[in-house]
């Protein structure tokens, strides 16, 4: 007989959006739980990972932190490849950042389908400096049939949210 053993799901999670959303930031505070105020322009990719308890199983997120190179469309292609869920993040105070939302979710589809996908708009602690309306935020989300998540990785609000999320809907779809 086979004696059942434990073993992690392992996930990879892609996170994508304009230089300076926050998205280096994100992934050193869910997976080292620190935050800094230095906007560090890294070139080179960073990989981090945490394990969690999702609905009984061990999800092991692995998170590819490919900031500063949001130019080098060759390079962070080759990241996107084997990721099964998808972090889309603008800034609440960066409009651009959120026009280029979609141009993300199509450079990630191309590489990945269609995998779980969460949107999140990030910096919400900077509330007199947002640009973006509450329902075009809603709007956007819907067109993209991916939830909309309200961040502050500075305050730490809602960051667990996020990877929690998309876990489960991983899980669902195995
Ligand atoms: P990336 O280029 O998308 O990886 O962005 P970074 O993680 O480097 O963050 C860019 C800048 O925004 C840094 O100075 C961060 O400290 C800052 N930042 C990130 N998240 C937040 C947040 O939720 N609130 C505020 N006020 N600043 C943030």
């Amino acid at each position: 007989f086979v004696i059942p053993v434990a073993s992690a799901v392992d996930l990879v999670v892609v996170i994508v959006g304009n230089g300076a959303v926050g998205k280096s930031s994100m992934i050193q505070r869910y997976c080292r739980g620190t935050f800094t105020r230095e906007y560090k322009k890294t070139i080179g990719v960073d990989f981090l990972e945490r394990q969690i308890q999702c609905e009984g199983e061990d999800v092991r997120l692995m998170l590819w932190d490919t900031a500063g190179q949001e130019e080098f469309d060759a390079i962070t292609k080759a990241y996107y490849r084997g990721a099964q869920a998808c972090v889309l993040a603008f800034s609440s105070t960066d409009r651009s950042s959120f026009e280029a939302i979609h141009s993300w979710k199509v450079k990630v589809e191309d590489e990945c389908g269609e995998i779980p996908t969460v949107l999140v708009q990030n910096k919400i602690d900077l509330v007199d400096q947002c640009v973006i309306d509450p329902k075009e935020a809603e709007l956007l989300s819907r067109a993209l049939g991916a939830k909309l998540i309200k961040t502050s990785v500075k305050e730490d609000i809602n960051v667990n949210a996020v990877f929690w999320y998309l876990a489960t809907q991983c899980l669902a779809e195995l």
